[in-house]
């Protein structure tokens, strides 16, 4: 067993954490922004120095290669994203690919026997924060493997014209264009030169924390459905309507949210759901609300669970406080499996390594999940401090990063052998 360097990963931690430091523990690094620019430079020059190839493809992923003892197999690549959210931590996406930075230098410096070529990459704009969608160049890579409603969504003509929420003049194409890190199509991730993906990242989530748990052995991509709940009522004067007389579709709207939740309650502990996100119309102080349209998330690793979330939708009356309540299919997932080899050597790596473990599945999206419809693909998780994520105080200590990536590596290694 091979154990990685918990003085490097420190030093990578603490200098990728200045790229986009927006000043209170936390970074802002948009995609193709000045500050992802720095972090793809530091990339590049880390792996460079150990003597790894870099080339990067049409949408600026980026790969840095340390040749294996027969080239001609195909690669094992390790893969995350180094853009964040909007004031985010220092871990969620860099993580992965320090992970993988890390493993190529204890590969290097420690002279480690292996055929295959060893491969350290960037995903472009996975968080999608300036340039939506979410897991943009994941989509386009893979998108003849994706299933054709969700590959619809990630046409590269309408990526490219993605435009920045802040400026909308500008597109994704342009910063693109502007990146420097444009390739060519050829370079893609793809099925035949790579034999698998690795990706390591942080649980986003408090389950491997309070189950004293250092490492989670993925298996899953939690199965969703994301439903657009609609509430029509009737506009009128805010004054001079009595309330007797009103059809308030934003009053109507919080007695569904609060029928949903009651009867999802009765249904399987392990379903998660929300509501994040309602418009108001008209939106205005002195005007009653006269229509109202939510979303509703829910996700569980079993279909059957997720069917009696849509039974639940469809029995759902058709009227709350005198207004009418109809829903659409926003779009729905299925439960994507990771590659039971794949998922084997990660247990077996945690398992040789000693690290206490156990198996977890993920329910957020992640660029793994699109390329397992691809090529075998698995991922590892190191726990979240108090189970924060996306914001400034997400922490998982250099200890745990470190034990992330030596189970990273491990099982890497077993993939190598097993031919
Ligand atoms: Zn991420």
């Amino acid at each position: 067993m091979y154990e990685c360097s918990k003085q490097r990963m420190t030093d990578k931690i603490k200098t990728f954490s200045k790229f986009g430091d927006a000043g209170h523990g936390g970074i802002t690094r948009y995609s193709l922004s000045p500050e992802d620019i720095m972090a793809r430079k530091e990339f590049i020059k880390r792996m460079t120095a150990i003597g790894c190839e870099i080339k990067s493809d049409d949408m600026a992923n980026l790969y840095a290669t340390l040749k294996g003892t027969d080239p001609s197999l195909p690669a094992i690549v390790m893969a995350s994203h180094c853009d964040s959210v909007k004031n985010g931590g220092n871990y969620d996406g860099i993580l992965g690919v320090m992970g993988a930075m890390e493993v190529l230098e204890t590969v290097a410096t420690e002279g480690i026997e292996h055929k295959h070529n060893l491969v350290a990459m960037i995903w472009t704009n996975e968080e999608g924060s300036l340039y939506p969608p979410a897991m943009m160049s994941s989509g386009v890579v893979c998108n003849d493997y994706l299933p054709a409603d969700i590959a619809q969504n990630f046409k590269k003509e309408d990526m490219l014209a993605s435009r920045s929420i802040l400026d909308p003049s500008m597109n994704f194409g342009m910063a693109l264009d502007a990146s420097g890190y444009k390739g060519d199509q050829s370079n893609r991730l793809n099925p035949k030169d790579y034999k698998a993906m690795f990706e390591l990242h942080i649980e986003q989530g408090p389950i491997l924390e309070n189950d004293n748990k250092d490492i989670g052995v993925v298996t899953c991509v939690l199965g969703m459905i994301n439903y657009r709940i609609k509430i029509t009522g009737q506009a009128d004067h805010a004054g001079t309507t009595p309330m007797q007389y009103r059809k308030d579709a934003l009053f109507a709207a919080a007695q569904v949210l609060l029928y949903l939740h009651t009867e999802l309650d009765k249904l399987d502990p392990e379903l998660v759901y929300t509501t994040g996100e309602i418009l108001c119309h008209p939106n205005v102080h002195t005007v009653i609300p006269d229509f109202i349209e939510f979303s509703i998330d829910a996700r569980h690793e079993d279909p059957k669970v997720i069917e009696q979330v849509v039974e639940v939708i469809r029995n759902m009356p058709k009227e709350f406080a005198k207004c009418s309540v109809d829903y659409e299919v926003a779009w729905t997932r299925d439960t994507v499996y990771y590659d039971k080899q794949l998922v084997d050597f990660v247990q077996e790596s945690a398992d040789e390594l000693g690290y206490s473990n156990r198996k977890i599945n993920s329910g957020a999206g992640h660029d793994a999940q699109f390329a397992s419809y691809m090529l075998p693909t698995t991922m590892v998780f190191v726990p979240s401090k108090d189970g924060h994520s996306h914001c400034e105080p997400e922490y998982t200590s250099p200890e745990l990063c470190t034990k992330g990536a030596s189970v990273l590596l491990n099982a890497v290694l077993k993939c190598d052998k097993a031919d």
